[in-house]
């Protein structure tokens, strides 16, 4: 069994290489030797968890705390190396112990494990003493990766794709396996359970047979933006599906079979304790719903939980929308957002009342539905759901010319919808990816900007003036550069933030504040803000146009927003699936 502090000095490798592809070689030959149960464990620890995104398996201490019971331990010089150092990893590594000799990676993972899995009275003492009894053990780069890890910042910048990419290497010698790397995990969003099979025997026909388990999300299929109707009509030759573009919270419905499944060949499964896994290992519950960020959203909506409990299967995955519902009118996006919250559910069900128009299907009854035509799945979604229910089956027409088009589009608009979304009749459901045989068309159609753009949030700027009582007066958003794998600073935003929102942006943006530039960001000079952050958090920003500035350094094209405010801060999105910097390049007014 490897040794913990092993892995910590891959850590470190890490954290001192940029290059992607760097990072792709020291990955290949240190994951190597490791075996099966190893490899999986690394690769979540990599990416500072235990578990994959969709498993809430969250340790909840905070800085201050950790920081308080070094104290109570190490005494009150802990505050000043604090502050000396600004990074309790490494506070927690000076204080550590002065030996090689490394503690093993299982009993590592499992006492991270008890520290998630003790809840209720008296647990957060109980999680801090936890934590300093493994600090306690711990040799120099152990303690400083530990409480990272604890602290949620890691942040190694070695995403799932660049893992993938090392997977493909140790496979194939190139990334000529990525395509199918890709899709086993947009079918199982577990890069542990892929991790366990790139270690097996034969890797290429285990990725082949992975396929989508109810309970387990798939990734979610993103969308494609045109600027003209015409477009569709240019890149859809023959027939195509129109659907009405509804505007709520997208929701991946799954309902369970009733005979038991197990997910034992995952590491986190025996050790997840909660509600949705008995003590034989079996997860209990039938239903579940996914957020396309991955999180669980099922105690949510209980009145669609009981929906798909009715629905005439023994299991299936669907693809949806939440929509605030009335039963003869669509709600607003900011109302039905009200629902996403964990307390208050029950009243809060009854002001604002929901359905999920339900507009894919994944997998349906043990059988997955990945590959089959746009019109395949849909032909069979009818037969899944049914009226009468808080879930309601969406339209979908299936036409082949454009003024049908803008006739359906006009309709949908006229019922108080987004607009449309356009699917290739033949196309798959391809999990996570974005591209051209899925397009969306909104109403904002006529306007400059087409479209809202998505930007993580890199900074943020000092109040003057009435905001200096804030703290922060503005915010440096950037977009997504795919082929670095980075974020590129693009604009300041200062306006659409009213005074009550002010001081919970910086609360959150606080939160993820670092000391300097992150080594996957980068920012123009002029642009250089008070506070760095993590790229994290996502937010959705209006504008009156995209423009070029050429004094730019050539940072995200040199490109920026005219007159840009905020519609949302902090977006159900990872800063992965942020605007990129060809997206904004095509949303530049055309010159002719
Ligand atoms: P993006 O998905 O492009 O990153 P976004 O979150 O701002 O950005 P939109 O651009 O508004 O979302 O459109 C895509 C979203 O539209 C989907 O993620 C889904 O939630 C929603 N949607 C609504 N109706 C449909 C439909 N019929 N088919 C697919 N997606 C739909």
């Amino acid at each position: 069994m490897m040794s913990f502090l092993e892995i910590c000095s891959l850590f470190e490798k890490l954290e001192n290489t940029s290059s992607r592809n760097d990072m792709v070689d020291i990955l290949v030959e240190a994951t190597r030797g490791m075996t099966s149960y190893e490899l999986q464990v690394f690769s979540y620890l990599v990416q500072g968890r235990l578990a994959p995104m969709f498993v809430s398996a969250e340790f909840n201490l905070s800085e201050k705390g950790l920081l308080n019971a070094l104290s109570r331990e190490y005494g009150d010089e802990v505050f000043d190396l604090r502050k000396k150092e600004g990074d309790l990893g490494i506070v927690a590594e000076k204080l550590s112990l002065k030996t090689q000799k490394g503690l093993l990676l299982d009993f590592v993972y499992d006492e991270l494990w008890r520290i998630v899995n003790t809840k209720g009275s008296g647990s957060v003492e109980f999680k801090y003493s936890a934590f300093i009894a493994l600090i306690r053990q711990s040799s120099f780069l152990e303690a400083r990766y530990l409480t990272r890890i604890i602290l949620g910042k890691l942040r190694l910048g070695c995403s799932v794709k660049t893992l993938l990419d090392a997977f493909s290497v140790r496979i194939s010698g190139d990334k000529s396996v990525r395509d199918l790397l890709d899709l086993a995990y947009g079918a199982s969003a577990d890069i542990g359970y892929i991790s366990q099979i790139v270690a097996g025997d034969n890797p290429l026909e285990g990725l082949k047979r992975v396929t989508p388990l109810p309970g387990v999300p798939v990734l979610s299929r993103l969308v494609e933006r045109v600027k003209t109707f015409e477009e569709v009509g240019e890149r859809f030759k023959s027939e195509f599906a129109v659907q009405p573009k509804y505007d709520g919270l997208r929701c991946q419905i799954h309902k369970i079979s009733s005979k038991s499944h197990t997910l034992d060949e995952r590491v986190w499964h025996g050790r997840l304790k909660s509600a949705e896994i008995d003590m034989f290992g079996v997860v209990k519950e039938d239903v579940k719903l996914f957020t396309r960020n991955l999180e669980d959203i099922t105690e949510m909506f209980p009145e669609i939980v009981e929906s798909v409990r009715k629905l005439p299967v023994d299991s299936a995955i669907l693809d949806s929308e939440i929509v605030g519902w009335d039963g003869s009118k669509f709600l607003s996006y900011q109302d039905t957002m009200t629902r996403r919250r964990k307390y208050g559910v029950e009243e809060q069900k009854s002001g604002v009342p929901v359905n999920a128009f339900v507009f894919d299907l994944m997998q349906l009854n043990g059988g997955s539905y990945l590959q089959s035509t746009t019109k395949d799945r849909f032909e069979m979604l009818g037969t899944v759901v049914k009226e009468g229910l808080d879930i309601q089956l969406s339209p979908c027409d299936f036409i082949s010319s454009v003024s049908e088009l803008k006739d359906l589009f006009n309709k949908y608009v006229d019922l108080g919808l987004e607009g449309v979304i356009v699917k290739d009749s033949l196309s798959t459901y391809i999990p996570g990816v974005r591209n051209f045989e899925w397009i969306k068309i909104k109403k904002s159609i006529d306007s400059d900007l087409v479209d809202t753009v998505d930007l993580v949030v890199l900074g943020y700027y000092l109040g003057s003036g009435k905001r200096s009582k804030f703290g922060i007066g503005a915010i440096l958003g950037g977009v997504y550069n795919p082929e670095f794998e980075r974020y590129e600073s693009v604009t300041k935003i200062g306006t659409g933030i009213t005074d009550e929102q002010w001081g919970g942006i910086k609360e959150r943006l606080d939160g993820v504040g670092v000391d300097s530039v992150p080594k996957n960001v980068v920012i123009e000079k002029v642009l250089d803000p008070d506070v760095y952050v993590s790229p994290e958090v996502v937010i959705t920003v209006d504008a009156d146009e995209v423009s070029v500035n050429r004094s730019s350094e050539g940072v995200a094209k040199g490109l920026s927003l005219r007159f840009p405010r905020l519609v949302e801060f902090d977006r159900d999105k990872n800063p992965e699936d942020s605007t990129t910097v060809d997206e904004l390049y095509a949303l530049l007014p055309s010159r002719e």
